[in-house]
């Protein structure tokens, strides 16, 4: 096969380019994961990443890729027959649910359109009927990566504390995590999910739970079989910094760098980046005539755009098209929405001109599938994006979530 010149645009929404620094801090001898050195990283790496998550309490970090730690979160709390509350926000929500199944939960499903992020309103009806307190947690997703909508945390748990109901707070942030505003502490989650490989700008590999005092309570009573998974045995060895079996070593120096330049840009200036890529991203989509999945302004995404095709057209055969000749990768459709729409990543380590290039691949991808659209789009971006005025001037996105 001919070599490709130039970078390959990973443009889904996860996993995201990591960039040099990270690779580089990566790119080390394997060192001894019992030996005094690694216990100094871990310590400082389990306390530096807490400000990335808004937490006090301990952060879980496992070998795995992000869906482990949905099954974390649950078999370190629940007990077999106990009742989840869980909201239809997309394919990622529903595989949540999956899981909750699977383990002998059951899980309660509010059906939604794939359109728009969790309704707080219709968590807080449904916990006010619970009046016997029979659902033990709420799950939720806080950016549905299928669909583009993110849910608004803040007032979920409102919703939970209005109904005055017991039940856990757990949050799937594994694609807004250090890329949208979150706050683990302040919204009373209890178990929040993450991976490394989104926002935080590793490889895939790592996986996370952030958990309260009242997840950990639970942890003591819940019935569930955990063994790989269990709290109890990796809070005991991170203590001395260690960990009760072979942690990866490397993505874990990487994930020490990742926090330290998240940390060095400043939280929020990483999220006001991605809000403001994310609008030129849907200015750019308007001007193509083409719709955006979301149709919440409150709830669009900052890490990522989904855009519906016209009647009758392939996403696929667009994405096809971008990466045969322009060596882009665009996210796929997927479950319910599958060749229907596809799915721009603007998250991780990525500046105005990563998005202009991003934004060219899908204008002339367009044009060369031969999709109905206008021209333009490109131009919207970089109007946006260069006019200072325009920027200053970007819709705040809800505090709450
Ligand atoms: C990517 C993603 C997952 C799945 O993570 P894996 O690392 O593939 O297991 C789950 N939830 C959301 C919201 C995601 O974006």
């Amino acid at each position: 096969m001919a070599r490709t010149a130039g970078r390959h645009f990973l443009q889904i929404p996860g996993p995201t380019n990591v960039p040099d620094r990270v690779l580089r801090a990566i790119d080390m001898p394997t060192m001894d994961h019992r030996g005094p050195e690694f216990a100094r990283l871990t310590k400082k790496v389990l306390a530096d990443v807490k400000h990335i998550f808004k937490c006090e309490g301990p952060v879980i970090v496992y070998p795995s890729s992000g869906t482990g730690a949905w099954e974390a979160a649950l078999v370190n709390t629940l007990s077999p027959g106990d009742r989840v509350l869980m909201y239809e926000t997309g394919h990622f929500a529903t595989l949540w649910r999956g899981i909750a199944d699977k383990l002998g939960l059951i899980p309660e499903f509010i059906e939604s359109d794939w359109r728009r992020g969790a309704d707080p309103e219709a968590i807080g009806a449904r916990l006010v009927e619970d009046t016997a307190h029979e659902i033990k947690a709420v799950c939720v997703v806080h950016n549905e990566t299928s669909t583009g909508c993110t849910s608004r945390i803040g007032e979920i748990r409102a919703a939970l504390d209005k109904a005055a109901h017991p039940a856990l707070l757990m949050v799937d942030t594994i694609s807004s995590l250090a890329s949208i505003d979150y706050r683990h502490d302040e919204w009373g989650v209890d178990v929040t999910v993450a991976g490394s490989q989104k926002g935080l700008m590793l490889p895939p590999g790592l996986a996370f739970n952030a958990v309260s005092e009242k997840a950990l309570k639970a942890s003591e009573q819940s019935a569930l079989p955990k063994s790989y998974f269990g709290w109890a045995e990796i809070l005991a060895a991170n203590e001395t910094g260690f960990f009760p079996y072979t942690p990866a070593t490397n993505l874990i120096y990487g994930l020490a760098e990742a926090v330290d330049m998240l940390l060095e840009e400043g939280l929020d200036a990483v999220f006001a980046r991605h809000d403001r890529h994310a609008e030129a991203t849907r200015r750019a989509v308007r001007a193509w005539g083409l719709e955006i999945l979301c149709v919440e302004p409150k709830e669009y995404s900052s890490s990522l755009t989904a855009i519906l095709m016209p009647a009758g057209e392939s996403a696929d055969a667009v994405r096809r098209v971008v990466l045969e000749n322009y060596d882009m990768s665009l996210g796929t459709g997927l479950g319910r929405v599958a060749d229907k729409v596809f799915r721009i990543g603007h998250l991780g380590d990525f500046n105005d001109l990563t998005l202009l290039g991003t934004l060219a691949g899908v204008e002339m991808g367009l044009r060369l599938a031969g999709v109905s659209h206008q021209s333009g789009g490109v131009q919207a971006a970089m109007d946006y994006l260069s006019n200072a005025t325009d920027a200053a001037e970007t819709e705040p996105v809800a505090a709450s979530r």
